[in-house]
C-alpha cells in the first residue's frame, strides 16, 4: 500500500470537496491532526473510519486503496494491456515452437545425408574420412536433439490434468519425463506426485477457455 499516493489522493479529493482538514475531521470524528497525517502518508484511516471516510469523499473504498480514480476507462486499459501482453506471449511461444522444429529438422537431414553419403560413396571416401564424416553426423545429431530438449523445455508451460496447475517443469524432471506428443508425466509442483501433463502456450491459457 503506497500511503504517500493514498495520502495525496485523500488530499486532492477533499479539496475538490471544499473541506477543510478541520470540517473533514468532524464528519469523521476525529482530529484534524489525524487528516493532516494521513495527507501526510504517516498514516492510514483505522478500519472503521474506511466506509464513512469514503462516502465523505464520494470514493469507493477501492480507489481510496489505489490512491487513485478507478474509472472505467483506465480499468478497461489494463484489461487490454493483458490481452496484448497474452497475445504477445503466445507469438512468441509459436515463432519458438517453429525454430526450435526447424533445428530438429535440420539436425535429422544433416544426419541422413551425412550417414547416406558414406555408404553410397563407400569406394571413394577413405577409412578414415568416413570416420571423421559419420562423428560429424553423430555430432549434429547429438547438438540438435539437445537443443530440441532445452527448447522445449523454456517454451510455454504445462499443464497437470489432474489439479489443471500451470507450471514451467525443471530441466531435469522435463528431460527424464515420459512423453507421448504434446503429453508427458511431470512431477506437478502442486499435487507433488507424477501426472500427465498437457503443454499450453501460455499460463492463462487455461482462463482464457473458461472465460469464453
Ligand atoms: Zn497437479
Amino acid at each position: 500500500m503506497d500511503l504517500k499516493k493514498i495520502g495525496d489522493f485523500i488530499l486532492a479529493e477533499r479539496k475538490k470537496k471544499n473541506y477543510t482538514q478541520k470540517q473533514l475531521a468532524d464528519i469523521l470524528n476525529v482530529s484534524d491532526r489525524t487528516i493532516s497525517k494521513w495527507e501526510c502518508g504517516k498514516g492510514f484511516p483505522e478500519v472503521s473510519l474506511l466506509q464513512p471516510l469514503c462516502k465523505a469523499l464520494e470514493i469507493s473504498v477501492n480507489e481510496l486503496l489505489a490512491g487513485e480514480r478507478l474509472d472505467k476507462e483506465s480499468y478497461m486499459k489494463k484489461a487490454e494491456q493483458k490481452m496484448v501482453h497474452l497475445v504477445e506471449e503466445k507469438k512468441e511461444n509459436r515463432t519458438k515452437l517453429i525454430l526450435i522444429f526447424l533445428m530438429g529438422l535440420i539436425s535429422i537431414v544433416s544426419f541422413v545425408t551425412l550417414i547416406v553419403a558414406v555408404n553410397t560413396y563407400t569406394e571413394v571416401i577413405s577409412n578414415q574420412a568416413k570416420g571423421i564424416l559419420v562423428f560429424i553426423a553423430c555430432a549434429v545429431f547429438t547438438v540438435g536433439l539437445l537443443a530440441l530438449m532445452e527448447g522445449g523445455h523454456t517454451f510455454g508451460y504445462y499443464k497437470c490434468l489432474h489439479c489443471e496447475e500451470t507450471f514451467v517443469p525443471g530441466f531435469i524432471n522435463y528431460t527424464v519425463a515420459i512423453n507421448i506428443v504434446a503429453l508427458r508425466m511431470m512431477r506437478c509442483p502442486r499435487c507433488g506426485k507424477w501426472r500427465w501433463c498437457l503443454k499450453v502456450l501460455t499460463r492463462k491459457e487455461r482462463d482464457e477457455n473458461e472465460g469464453t
